[in-house]
């Protein structure tokens, strides 16, 4: 596995914006970042206190005025660069992304196209969606009304550890292509791939404390940043996610949640099992199964549960693990030991309760000190705690249906709501299904990245999976505030000639409303 220079973390160490830290007269408290595929110390990052977010706040909003006056155009000029640094130099994001979180380099990939393409959308879209609106007035010819929208300000984001790359920075950019200012805090396992991508948009042109990042724990900096910021945009646990929700509310601030998912796979009969074999497998152990939108549940219509039963534990034994740099291996590390315990005990407990393992059970030391096998479960009873919770892991569990129906009501039984696929070669069956599913994405003939990646559609999960979308427009729209100007023409004022009588006025009006009723749209 990579290891990064001591240079190179020097430089992003700078990027963190809590000044003067590392002078030893300010005795700061420091966390650890661990190497995850061989536990070392890559390197300890500053504890960052209140103080330090409000000094962040306040250099944010110096830089937001300035940022909120520059032409759109000029805005995704710097955004167009910035996706093309992130191209160029994608094998250094490629290196810090594996080093911290262990991933396999293909899942690690994907976070580094993901940033690419959102940069690159919101470049290309922002200014046409920004622009002011002209709407219908009230009264045709004599009343004239436009929606302008302006950013919010300053916005808060604080996200998780699994992605964190295009978790800590694609909200980020859609905020910053709206005109506002971002206070970052990353995941205190994982802030260097959020500090290696400030460091590109630096050299992309954004004016350097347009961004800050902060780092230190959630209860400490994330609670500083629910308590200043003018929207809130959070990606981790269902748990988090609704006691910031709470917090937030009282402020009367938007909030925009990304949380947990138990997403479901139906297979359905007329699907050749060993030819999406590679595709199930994929959509189950990217990124070791640390991704929101992984499948955690497959539910096999009639005869396919057979066969999955049959080909699914070969395949899963066959594939290549390690925490290694080449682009074969499919499955990599754990991203730390907290993750091992819970992945341990989730798998235990199933097997302690009656389920039956079909594949992999076990942590791999050999691989790495939080490796544990790609692990396929069946049987598994309703007490057993991965039945129902996320494990945010390796580990699946295959289910029998009856008939599809069956399918779409046991993937439907559950408190969240956040991706699901459908492996089906009929397409009008396989939309139907995706219809009645209740999930804010769904996948057809894959299992994450088709929905994900559409890039103009909102990504976002429904019941405990959380509140607001990100990606297409809205996910830019949700960092701005929205006025209506309107203006009245003079010879018509809307309180009525002062020579008519009021009850005459009240009758004109009453009137005029209901021809209004006849024009497209009232
Ligand atoms: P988590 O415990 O909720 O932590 C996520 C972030 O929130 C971290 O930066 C954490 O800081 C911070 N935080 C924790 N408590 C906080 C508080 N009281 N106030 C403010 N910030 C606080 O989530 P996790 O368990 O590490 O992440 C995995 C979860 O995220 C899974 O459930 C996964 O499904 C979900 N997830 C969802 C999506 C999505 O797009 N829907 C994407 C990825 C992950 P520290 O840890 O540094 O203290």
């Amino acid at each position: 596995m990579t290891k990064l220079s001591p240079q190179t973390v020097t430089e992003l160490l700078a990027r963190i914006n809590i000044p003067d830290w590392q002078d030893e007269a300010h005795h700061r408290e420091v966390h650890p970042v661990i190497a995850a595929a061989t536990g070392d110390l890559i390197c300890e990052v500053p504890v960052g206190t209140q103080p330090d977010v409000t000094a962040a706040f306040a250099r944010a909003r110096a830089e937001q005025a300035a940022w909120e006056a520059t032409k759109v155009a000029d805005r995704a000029k710097m955004m167009t660069k910035f996706a093309a640094l992130v191209h160029d130099r994608r094998d250094e994001l490629l290196d810090v992304i594996q080093t911290e979180t262990g991933k396999a380099r293909s899942h690690a990939l994907e976070e580094v196209i993901d940033v690419m393409l959102v940069a690159r959308f919101y470049a290309s879209n922002a200014a046409e969606w920004l622009k002011p609106t002209p709407i219908p007035g009230l009264l045709p010819g004599l009343t004239k009304a436009r929606v302008v929208r302006r950013p919010v300000g300053v916005v808060g984001v604080i996200s998780p550890w699994n992605y964190p790359l295009s978790l800590s920075i694609t909200d980020a950019l859609a905020a910053i292509m709206a005109g506002n200012a971002v206070v970052l805090k990353p995941d205190s396992q994982t802030p260097l791939s959020a500090l290696q991508i400030a460091v590109m948009l630096t050299d992309a042109g954004m004016p350097p404390g347009l961004l800050q990042l902060v780092t230190g724990s959630g209860s400490c900096v994330g609670t500083s940043i629910v308590e200043q910021c003018d929207y809130l945009m959070f990606t981790g646990s269902s748990a988090t996610g609704k006691l910031l929700g709470g917090q937030i509310g009282n402020r009367l601030v938007g909030y925009s949640a990304e949380l947990g998912g138990k997403n479901p796979m139906i297979v359905t009969e007329d699907v050749d099992i060993d030819t999406v074999a590679d595709i199930i497998t994929r959509a189950c152990y990217s990124s070791a199964g640390q991704l929101c939108l992984s499948i955690e549940r497959i539910y096999g219509v009639g005869k396919s549960y057979d066969r999955l039963l049959k080909v699914l534990p070969k395949r899963i034994k066959e594939m290549k693990l390690g925490t290694n740099t080449s682009w074969d291996t499919e499955m990599g590390s754990l991203s730390g030991p907290s993750q091992l315990e819970t992945v341990s005990r989730h798998v235990d407990d199933a097997v302690a309760k009656g389920a039956k393992l079909l594949a992999g059970g076990k942590p791999r030391p050999e691989l790495g000190p939080f490796f544990y096998e790609p692990t396929l479960l069946a049987e598994v009873p309703v007490e057993a705690t991965c039945y129902r919770e996320e494990t945010f892991g390796p580990v699946v569990s295959l289910y029998p249906a009856a008939d599809i129906a069956e399918a779409i009501e046991l993937a439907n039984d559950t408190r969240y709501g956040l991706n699901a696929s459908v492996m089906c070669n009929d397409v009008a069956v396989a939309q139907d299904i995706a219809e009645q599913l209740n999930s804010g994405m769904v996948n057809i003939n894959e299992g994450y990245a088709a929905a994900w990646s559409s890039l103009d559609g909102p990504s976002g999960g429904w019941g405990d999976s959380g509140i607001g979308v990100r990606h297409g427009k809205e996910g830019l729209l949700k960092y701005t505030r929205v006025k209506t100007i309107a203006s009245q023409s003079t010879l018509m004022h809307l309180g009525g000639p002062s020579f008519l009588p009021r009850s005459l006025w009240a009758s004109v009006l009453e009137q005029t409303s209901n021809q209004l009723r006849r024009l497209p749209g009232r």
